[in-house]
């Protein structure tokens, strides 16, 4: 496994990978790796013969009152991962190698960024398609693999993608969990003990709502009253930013789901919240399918 700290030496491996006919695979990641990003780069090293890695803390996703200092870092363990996960190379470039003194271009997100998560990180889209557009342009991959645990972060590189003629194919991967449910990230890292017992309310609501709705359940507000009570009830949580029901496609809101689950083409349903616990802000989500058992 190699480390490559420059863009124009990742720029001409992988040229050179394409040349030898290898099917490039590329897994962007913010580093302190867990089970889930190893999950994207296993699915990688299934379906490409080189698989690329790059570690980023991108400083433009970030707010400024955000976590971007405190974010964990841990280089030797993430590379000692990585070997051990077979990944051929890491790209690991410095904030001054992605962004020069003279740094001024950005890309814009487009409406998907003001809704969900982008109410409450209003540069955080915008960010992460400046960097995932720098990167696939650097690394110009065959596959770039992407968890759907940042569900809204996947659908809007897909947009980008679509948009803006990028020649990549976009893969979205399921989101790993802990074994009580808890969708693993990197962040999970700040919670207490019993912050991190707590944080599992996240997933409790979302099969909550789940299981009202495959149930019969179609008033909104008595599935959001269900889990507004949960959280309520949740000593470690301080803030629910959002609890929302979307298609999963377009992201649109669901406001009746009476007639949304009526229609014969519905798409089914992204159930998707942000929640504050104790001083660490978690996502999660789940997708219900197409022809659940909704009545
Ligand atoms: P990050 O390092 O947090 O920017 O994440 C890098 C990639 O790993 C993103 O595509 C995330 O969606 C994905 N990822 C993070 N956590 C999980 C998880 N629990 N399951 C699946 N993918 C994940």
């Amino acid at each position: 496994m190699k480390v490559i700290k420059k863009i124009d030496g990742m720029m001409k491996i992988s040229k050179e990978l394409k040349n030898q006919g290898n099917k490039v695979g590329f897994v962007p990641t913010m580093g302190y790796l867990h089970k889930g990003h190893l999950s994207l780069i296993e699915k990688s090293r299934d379906e490409c013969s080189k698989v690329i890695v790059s570690i980023f803390v991108n400083p433009r996703q970030f707010g400024p009152q955000e976590d971007f200092d405190k974010y964990p870092r841990d280089k030797k363990r993430d590379l000692g991962l990585s070997r051990k996960a077979g990944v051929d190379y890491v790209f690991n470039p410095d904030t001054k190698e992605m962004y020069r003194d003279d740094f001024e271009t950005t890309v814009s997100a487009g409406s998907l960024k003001k809704i969900m998560c982008g109410r409450f990180r209003p540069l955080h889209f915008d960010g992460v398609c400046t960097v995932v557009l720098k990167l696939l342009n650097i690394v110009a991959p065959h596959n770039t693999y992407f968890g759907r645990k940042d569900y809204q972060q996947l659908i809007i590189i897909r947009k980008m993608v679509r948009d803006l003629n990028i020649p990549v194919n976009i893969v979205g991967c399921p989101i790993v969990r802990e074994k009580d449910g808890l969708a693993v990230s990197s962040r999970n890292k700040y919670l207490s003990p019993a912050e991190r017992e707590d944080a599992t309310i996240l997933f409790r609501c979302l099969n909550t709502a789940a299981k009202l709705i495959k149930n019969g359940q179609l008033d909104i507000n008595k599935i959001k009253g269900q889990v507004d009570f949960m959280f309520n009830k949740n000593k470690s949580v301080k803030r629910v930013e959002y609890f929302d029901l979307r298609e999963p496609e377009s992201l649109q809101e669901i406001n009746d789901l009476e007639q949304y689950t009526g229609r014969q083409h519905n798409r089914g349903i992204l159930i998707a919240t942000a929640v504050w616990i104790g001083g660490t802000r978690l996502i999660d989500n789940i997708v219900l399918k197409p022809g659940i058992n909704i009545s």
